[in-house]
């Protein structure tokens, strides 16, 4: 809703800067007396991927967000001279895996956790809270972008996250989790459904895993967080051209926040 509301008033705005531009006496006061008039009228802050609320702005829409802008730890990024480490194997036991439900947020196509999943990095248990879709990818690997990516979000005791991403190349086959989420996806905004308790069963298995390139990161939407731990794994699932289709055409819009300088963190594989 609030991204219906959101699009009306661009679009107004936008309709307003034009017409100031065709009268041919653009006026800056006119672009000015907006801040003020979101203070009057309290509006929360939109962001989003086009327009007014893009990336490139978060960081000003908000004091929240100032981090998006600011931070010297921003997610995500493009991997690459990754340093070769001896990574400890991550311990999944991600058995008796059950959804709750498939949420169409404006922003993403997430599904929500109702019980299973947990991993173990540095000694430490974190549990699967929720998991959702960006399409194209948001991190690259050497300047390599990827049709889909998916976030699986995990947290420990202290609420401390750990992301792990895992990455899709085009194929003319679908991975076995995208077959069995697709017919449950929402198309239109704020719509979300129940999930069977089979929908997840591709995604169990209990064991270690490696091959994997760990960094330090953020949220890549806003308030842009830092702190987190990204895993991404490196090897690939295979997405269909048709599945990516209509994530687009649910989600309405790239999902994806550019890469972020790297600065001076270390990445390793
Ligand atoms: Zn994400």
């Amino acid at each position: 809703m609030y991204k219906i509301l959101f699009s009306i008033m661009a679009s107004s705005s936008l309709l307003l800067l034009s017409t100031v531009l065709v009268a041919g006496t653009p006026d800056v006061s006119v672009t000015k007396a907006d801040p003020a008039q979101k203070q009057l009228t309290k509006e929360p802050a939109q962001w989003g991927y086009e327009g007014e609320g893009k990336p490139q702005h978060w960081g000003e829409l908000s004091p929240a967000f100032k981090r998006c802008s600011t931070g010297k730890n921003q997610s995500p990024i493009n991997i690459k001279q990754a340093i070769k480490a001896e990574l400890p194997l991550i311990k999944f036991k991600y058995n008796m895996l059950s959804a709750n439900e498939i949420i169409n947020t404006g922003y993403s196509i997430e599904v929500t956790m109702w019980s299973g999943g947990e991993i173990v990095v540095d000694d430490e248990k974190f549990k699967l809270s929720a998991f959702h879709f960006h399409t194209p990818s948001e991190h690259t690997i050497d300047g390599k972008s990827f049709p889909l990516e998916i976030h699986f979000t995990h947290y420990n005791r202290k609420k401390e996250r750990v992301v792990v991403s895992i990455l899709f190349e085009p194929s003319n086959k679908d991975d076995e989790l995208l077959t069995a989420l697709w017919p449950h996806l929402p198309l239109n905004v704020g719509e979300r459904q129940k999930l069977g308790s089979n929908v997840l069963s591709s995604l169990e298995f209990e064991g270690k895993v490696g091959n994997y390139y760990r960094f330090n990161g953020s949220l890549t939407t806003p308030p842009c967080s830092e702190g987190v731990r990204w895993i991404v794994m490196k090897s690939l699932r295979k997405v269909t051209q048709e599945t990516i289709l209509k994530l687009q055409k649910a989600i309405k819009h790239p999902n994806n926040r550019p890469v972020q300088p790297l600065n001076a963190r270390v990445l390793l594989k």
